[in-house]
């Protein structure tokens, strides 16, 4: 079997998962190379649908600290950004927090993929059967389904929605965000920079910046001068109005807007060794929509149908919840309980309600993390990293963990 998707991460757990339900040695897809780091809360219970039970049982090797076993709940420390006092820990479900490029290594296992592949187009079979992606390259594939799990700006959303630009173009946030990995290579520094949660805090900044800590890598856990840390900020392009955007990345400018923060943003920030590289991100979302599927043939998935903006942590769930939903469709689909073009109808209606409203409430989320007077009131603030109560892969993920928990406890009495 040859599986048609160009992807990051969502394109190989649907890869692994198809693997799984298929009993296949390999499958292969397309894959070219980023790197940043995730939080999987909800999300994490439902990759057992993409990973046979060893591998799942392993996927705590792909996290930031493999030597840290996470708090259950977990919790996300919330500081003043100014002062660094602590103003809440927000609620989260027990959670790896991954380096993508750990977990993508970990994902793609197996898989046999193609790098340098960019669609051209899709072409479908005149019988309602096969679908083709055609490549730059002038090769091409052929399968039965099309998965465009192709990240933010997707090809394959652009060629599904062919003859509306408009509509199938993600839509930038006006905000600025940066994001770089920093090794302190000093002891008291790295520990002073780790004090606000062995994995993750952020801070609201009255003046309106969100500022994040994260660990990166912890390749000796006695051995705080090897930590890798993940810095990020992002603020209102109105909150420094005389910022040219050529200078969003500069460390220079960031050094002068770290000394208004608390600690130990402050010093975190201050002490990023010159010559250090920053990336921009520009966040941009996509609300999704229901699509012409051509009869099943043609689906989105991960940031493909769904990008949003990344202050609630929420993308790379949602891609999940993607992949393990479409793998139990196929399940039936190929044990004959399902018709194809009805399950994929089934994955695409899901999609857009479940990922449809995290979009919205994803963008709600990071205008009021930037807002003072409003901070309180965010998604993150209010309902932490918990899934919502209309999501029922995440409701039922639970559900069934809760379930287990109990008959194990009762086989122990
Ligand atoms: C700064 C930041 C922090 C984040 N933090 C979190 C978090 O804490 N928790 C969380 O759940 N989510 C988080 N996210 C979101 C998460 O990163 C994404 O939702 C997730 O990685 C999307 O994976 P994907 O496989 O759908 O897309 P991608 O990883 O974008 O993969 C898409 C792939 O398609 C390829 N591609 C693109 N165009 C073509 C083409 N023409 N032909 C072939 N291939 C193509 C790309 O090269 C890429 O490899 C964060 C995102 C950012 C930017």
């Amino acid at each position: 079997m040859k599986v048609d998707t160009q992807t990051g991460i969502v394109g190989l757990l649907i890869a692994q998962g198809l693997k799984k339900v298929y009993h296949v040695r390999s499958t292969s897809l397309n894959l070219p190379p980023v790197t940043i780091d995730h939080e999987n809360g909800w999300g994490l219970p439902l990759l057992k649908h993409c990973f046979t039970e060893e591998r799942y049982s392993q996927i705590h090797t792909a996290a930031v600290d493999p030597y840290y076993e996470p708090e259950d709940p977990g919790r996300m420390p919330t500081y003043n950004g100014a002062t660094g006092e602590l103003i809440k820990d927000i609620p989260l479900l027990r959670m790896y927090r991954v380096s993508r490029r750990r977990f993508r290594t970990f994902c793609a296992e197996g898989i046999d993929v193609q790098y340098g592949k960019s669609l051209n187009n899709i072409s479908y079979s005149n019988d309602g059967k096969m679908v083709k992606a055609n490549f730059e390259d002038n090769t091409s594939a052929t399968g039965s389904l099309l998965v465009g799990a192709d990240g933010t700006h997707s090809p394959t959303r652009h060629q599904i929605f062919i003859n509306d630009k408009e509509k199938a173009t993600a839509k930038l946030v006006p905000y600025n965000a940066i994001n770089l990995h920093v090794c302190y290579g000093d002891v008291a520094k790295a520990q002073h920079v780790r004090q606000g949660h062995p994995i993750m805090y952020h801070g609201i900044h009255p003046k309106g910046y969100w500022q994040f800590i994260a660990i990166q890598d912890v390749p000796d856990p006695d051995k705080p001068e090897t930590w890798v840390f993940q810095l990020q900020t992002t603020w209102k392009k109105t909150t420094e109005p005389d910022l040219a955007d050529e200078d969003v990345a500069s460390l220079e400018k960031h050094w002068k807007r770290a000394e208004g923060m608390g600690e130990p943003f402050k010093s975190a920030n201050l002490w990023i060794p010159e010559g250090t590289k920053v990336s921009v991100n520009k966040m941009a979302y996509w609300v999704p929509e229901k699509w012409d599927t051509r009869g099943g043939r043609v689906i989105l998935a991960g940031d493909a149908g769904h990008p949003m903006t990344f202050q609630r942590g929420q993308g790379l769930n949602h891609g999940i919840a993607d992949a393990a939903y479409l793998i139990q469709l196929l399940k039936s689909v190929k044990e004959g309980n399902k018709a194809q073009d009805v399950a994929i109808e089934e994955y695409m209606n899901e999609l857009v309600e479940r990922a449809g409203e995290e979009v919205r409430t994803s963008i709600v989320n990071t205008d009021m993390l930037h807002d003072w007077g409003r901070f309180t009131n965010s998604p993150i603030f209010t309902a932490g990293g918990h899934a919502s109560q209309t999501n029922k892969i995440a409701l039922e993920a639970q559900r069934h963990k809760e379930e287990l928990l109990k008959a194990e406890e009762e086989s122990k009495s």
